[in-house]
């Protein structure tokens, strides 16, 4: 830990972590919002995830990220004290103590949503297509719906993860019951105003073989993978005529919503992007 008590510790916990973003958003958040802390990364060993949040928080450490693969593990540490959007998604990236209880949120949704939003594609009224159906997609369906999709239509290489998705939030969220749908790549037919890849298939220099997307005038096609070079998705996307991010936004945006749970101040993402972008640009 940092010697020095004015310092508010931070840290993010994965395996592997070492390439992480996180301290310098962190860092770039506590400059522009005058909170003086310390970000770290802490590499965990695969067995001893709660010993080492545990250690965290006991020499006074103030909020902790988790990546992967801990999220889920983070999301039972915390069971009794899980925000709505932690519960639903079954994993947590973002931990705190709080009257010497463990809390935990997923701020991956929200930070999509404030993605969406900067790009000027807010969620409210459109028809959406998730492309994948593990962690990342299922942390971002309830924070989808409560900002008012109209449709929104999940698929996968897997088709029956899709569908037991689909089916299990229609259940934990009957209000949305009638806009979720789920099926396989094949199945992806609709005129969609977003389209969002939740996969992995970039990291692999690949996109996933959707049959029957068509894109809205306007539509965006948003791959949550970031890259230096627009990703196979985005490409394919682009040359349908979409409009095309990637995910570094959702980075640094689910970074500023847990900046915010800590804190209780919410920064300003915009002048982290273009930093970031640099570097990416440059790695
Ligand atoms: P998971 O391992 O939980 O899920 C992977 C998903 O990708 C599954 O749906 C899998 O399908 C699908 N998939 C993998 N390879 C292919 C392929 N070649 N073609 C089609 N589908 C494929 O990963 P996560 O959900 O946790 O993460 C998904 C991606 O989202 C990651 O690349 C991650 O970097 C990114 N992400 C970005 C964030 C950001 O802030 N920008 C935040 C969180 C995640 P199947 O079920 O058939 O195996």
């Amino acid at each position: 830990m940092n010697s020095d008590v004015h310092l508010k510790e931070f840290a993010v916990v994965g395996n592997p972590v070492a390439h992480s973003r996180s301290p310098a958003i962190h860092h770039h958040f506590g400059q522009q919002t005058g909170i003086a802390l310390h970000y770290r990364i802490i590499e965990s060993p695969l067995d001893a995830f709660t010993s080492v949040v545990r250690r965290f928080f006991e020499e006074g450490g103030s909020g902790l990220n988790v990546t992967v693969p801990f999220k889920q593990q983070a999301w039972e540490l915390a069971h009794n004290h899980l925000s709505q959007r932690a519960l639903l998604a079954g994993a947590v990236n973002t931990l705190w103590m709080k009257d010497g209880e463990l809390h935990g949120c997923n701020t991956d949704g929200i930070g999509l949503l404030a993605d969406l939003r900067r790009l000027g594609n807010d969620p409210a009224g459109k028809r959406i297509l998730l492309v994948g159906a593990g962690g990342a997609a299922r942390g971002v369906i309830f924070p989808l719906l409560e900002a008012g999709a109209s449709r929104l239509h999940i698929v996968n290489r897997s088709p029956r993860k899709a569908v037991d998705l689909a089916g299990q939030m229609a259940e934990q969220l009957p209000d949305f019951a009638h806009q979720l749908s789920g099926g396989g790549l094949h199945e992806a037919s609709g005129n969609w105003d977003i389209v969002i890849n939740a996969t992995s298939s970039s990291l692999s220099g690949e996109t996933p073989p959707l049959q029957g997307v068509q894109y809205a005038p306007e539509a965006l096609a948003y791959d949550m993978v970031y890259a230096a070079t627009p990703t196979p998705f985005m490409q394919a996307a682009s040359a349908q005529g979409a409009r095309i991010a990637d995910g570094l936004g959702m980075l640094v945006a689910q970074a500023a919503a847990s900046f915010a749970i800590w804190n209780g101040i919410q920064p300003d993402i915009e002048p982290v992007l273009p930093e970031l972008r640099k570097q990416l640009l440059a790695s």
